[in-house]
């Protein structure tokens, strides 16, 4: 009988040393499906965590192995889990499960979570034409009224109650209809509206501000940052005087804006203190979300070992805020998959400022896997539906309903003293959103997203699906084709 493959015979025993077992440099976490970044086939992806970091490991057939970081502090990723709550299922689905997630978008039956923002492009157009952008600005298309009209209706249809519509693009202040598309969404009922926007037009033209703020939607407000480079490497040319004019604008006008910046590594990572204090004083502005730069669409050279994550962006905000905030006072949002959102919410009254987690353990309230046992305090059920509501993708920055939450999350005897429609000016929101890309996308994230892009057809499709498995490509096509089509008698002579 022949030794077995790889051992030594006995004549050869003592002359090659024994070989000894290596320990993987990782701990395998677990096992998920994902996307292969050249060609977007659906493949298996491993979560590994190495160095207290995670990241993604996967292997397309045809083009082979990539990794990407997806989490600089492990121990926040595994800890994040038990702030994951249970799904509330839309009243109607709109296509089949037929090809499997993410393949079946959307909403179809095997998705977890209703849609608690739902965001319409309402042109691919823009005024800018920045490096980065996820929209891929441009050339494309622009929704007629009745298009919006027909997509807000099947919103509804979905959803019964929607919480929050989000007028988006390209650039939606471009477009000659954004007002009565604005009206058409308050027309239906939809408490909250939000026009997302680079704010050029805001800073320029008096009238459309006149009448932006008679329809009082929520400003989300692109502001990258305070420095002069920072806009000409992420927008293409130095926009800070004319941000900076618009927020003021915006403070004259009686309207709240929420600003966005956009996080890139060697870019803005070190002004993420900065913009939350900025935000802080600025009277026009009720909140600050950070969203790590998604590599898709338009964007600029990247390592993805090296792209910023939630984490880089929480310990830089505890890091340059001077001692304003510690980690503990970021809590991952529960109603999406809790590795997609952080939240944190300030009581700010002039120089004092409280962060709510020091208020009450908002852990406690919010962890659904321990079963911990609800505080012993009166109204301990009624304080909870609060913190969900705050620590939720349609919780919307300025708003009188999101100061009710936190004044009722307070709970009993920390009275805060303002009426509702003061308090909201004390209120002040931090979002930290860490879209995936083609590098971290995470089928388990997807199915539980509560952020989804309306489409002329019906369909609703999760966020992330729709920037990076092809959606937004597709549908852009289909809706160049149309638009021409619908055209076309007019070209004739
Ligand atoms: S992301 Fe949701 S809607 Fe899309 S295919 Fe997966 S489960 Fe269905
Ligand atoms: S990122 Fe926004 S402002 Fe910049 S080109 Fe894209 S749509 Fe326009
Ligand atoms: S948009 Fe992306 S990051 Fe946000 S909840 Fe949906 S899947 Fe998660």
């Amino acid at each position: 009988m022949t030794a077995p493959k790889g051992k030594l015979s006995k004549a050869g025993a003592g002359v090659k040393p024994a070989r000894v077992k290596q320990d993987a440099d990782f701990i395998f976490h677990e096992l998920t499906r994902s996307i292969c970044p050249e060609c977007k086939q659906v493949i298996d992806a491993q979560i590994i965590i190495r160095e207290n970091k995670v990241y993604m490991r996967k292997r397309c057939p045809s083009h082979g192995w990539f990794e990407g970081i997806i989490s600089s502090d492990a121990e926040m990723y595994v800890d994040s889990v038990k702030f994951n709550k249970p799904g509330t299922i839309p009243l109607e689905f709109s296509t089949e499960v037929k090809d499997g997630c993410p393949l079946d978008c959307g909403l179809c039956p095997e998705h977890k979570q209703h849609i608690c923002l739902g965001l319409i492009e309402v042109n691919t157009a823009c005024n800018l034409n920045c490096p980065v952008c996820f929209a891929n600005a441009g050339i494309g298309f622009s929704l007629t009224l009745k298009q919006v009209e027909g997509m807000l209706d099947r919103f509804v249809e979905t959803e019964g109650d929607p919480e929050v519509i989000q007028f988006s693009g390209g650039e939606p202040t471009i477009h000659p209809q954004l007002l009565d598309m604005i009206q058409a969404a308050q027309d239906r009922g939809i408490r909250q509206v939000m026009v997302n926007t680079n704010g050029v037009r805001i800073a320029r033209d008096d009238r459309f501000l006149e009448q932006l703020a008679r329809l009082n939607p929520v400003i989300y407000f692109q502001f990258d940052g305070l420095r002069p480079e920072t806009y000409l490497t992420i927008r293409g040319e130095d926009l800070l005087e004319t941000k900076l004019k618009a927020l003021d604008r915006l403070h004259e006008a009686g309207l709240d804006a929420v600003i966005v910046a956009a996080i890139e590594r060697d870019v803005n990572v070190d002004e993420v203190g900065a913009l939350v204090e900025f935000g802080l004083e600025h009277p026009a502005v009720r909140g600050a979300v950070f969203q790590p730069v998604t590599h898709v669409g338009r964007h600029i050279p990247f390592d993805p070992m090296q792209r910023v994550t939630i984490p880089d962006v929480i310990h830089g905000i505890v890091d340059q805020t001077g001692g304003k905030f510690v980690l503990e006072d970021f809590v991952p949002v529960p109603c999406c998959f809790p590795t997609c959102q952080v939240n944190s919410y300030v009581f700010v009254d002039g120089e004092k400022i409280v962060p709510l987690p020091r208020m009450l353990d908002v852990d406690q309230y919010l962890d659904y896997i321990t079963n911990r046992a609800l505080p012993k305090v009166p109204d301990a059920a009624v304080i909870k539906q609060a913190l969900e509501g705050l620590w939720s993708a349609s919780a919307v920055a300025g708003t009188e309903k999101t100061a009710g939450q936190f004044q009722c999350a307070c709970g009993p005897g920390q009275e805060l003293g303002y009426e509702l429609s003061h308090l909201k000016d004390h209120i002040f929101q931090i979002a930290i959103k860490d879209f995936m890309d083609a590098y971290t996308f995470n089928v388990k994230q997807v199915m539980k997203c509560c952020v989804g892009i309306l489409v002329p057809d019906g369909r609703i499709i999760p966020f992330c699906a729709y920037n990076s498995v092809g959606y937004r490509e597709t549908i852009r096509e289909e809706m160049i084709r149309s638009q021409t089509t619908a055209q076309a008698p007019n070209l004739k002579p």
